[in-house]
């Protein structure tokens, strides 16, 4: 691994394809997370969150092309996720970020199979320029091709872009899948309702929050009434929204 890589990293754009690139952002610390989440997206990537180990493994088990994995995560630290990966045959590119230097040693010694690390504090602008370099070095662009993540007897096909429950599609409109999708790929973190107005319908959709609260409650119809799934789709009151399964 060459750390003092001087290569010159000149931004790509945002060309369209930037956007099926699946960053899974693995930190605990809200405000780190939100901040790369942020400069993820604005840069065309689709960044998924996790906020402790297991959802951390969770998500990057359900497919993703790059992984920014905090050491310090609550429940499996980055060390372990690491080696489980690995071991588990997944090769994703892998980003470590740490606190301490003295943890430097470590990561490039203990054989991680991580590809590079930043140290906080950093500036996002350098962790995505870092992005963008290994994306490039380990020839991204290659087809990931669309998922599908299963939650028991819920299945959303995203090359589809259908939900089904027991293999039936649930026969959801546009933006209730688009709802459904951003929760299930950041499963266990609750997203403000801010944040799923901004993802689902865009900065510059008019309406308010009320907006969030109604599909909601025609997704939870369609899929726990309808369907008798058990409940998975939480309430987070004064605040939003929060995928997990029962
Ligand atoms: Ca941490």
């Amino acid at each position: 691994m060459n750390l003092s890589d001087g290569r010159e990293v000149r931004p790509m754009g945002t060309d369209a394809d930037m956007g099926s690139i699946r960053v899974l952002v693995a930190e605990d610390d809200r405000a780190i997370r939100e901040l790369l989440v942020h400069h993820l997206e604005r840069d065309g990537f689709t960044p998924v969150e996790a906020a402790d180990g297991q959802a951390t493994l969770r998500a990057a088990r359900e497919g993703v092309d790059l992984l920014l994995l905090d050491i310090g995560l609550p429940g499996v630290d980055g060390f372990e996720i690491a080696r489980t990966l690995r071991r588990e045959g997944r090769g994703m590119p892998i980003v470590i970020l740490t606190a301490r230097t003295d943890e430097v040693d470590r990561v490039v010694g203990f054989e991680l199979g991580a590809d590079d690390y930043v140290v906080k504090p950093f500036s996002p602008r350098e962790v995505i320029a870092r992005v963008r370099a290994i994306l490039r070095r380990s020839g991204m662009k290659q087809e990931t091709g669309p998922q599908t993540l299963r939650f028991g007897r819920l299945e959303i096909d995203e090359g589809a872009r259908e939900a089904r429950v027991d293999g039936r599609d649930v026969g959801l409109k546009p933006r209730e899948y688009a709802l459904l999708l951003t929760l299930v790929a950041n499963a266990g973190v609750a997203l403000s309702r801010d944040t799923l107005l901004e993802r689902v319908w865009g900065y510059d959709f008019d309406g308010d929050e009320r907006t969030v609260d109604v599909h909601m409650r025609r997704l939870r119809m369609r899929l726990e009434e309808e369907h008798r799934l058990a409940t998975c789709l939480h309430t987070v009151h004064g605040f939003g929204y929060k995928f997990s399964q029962a």
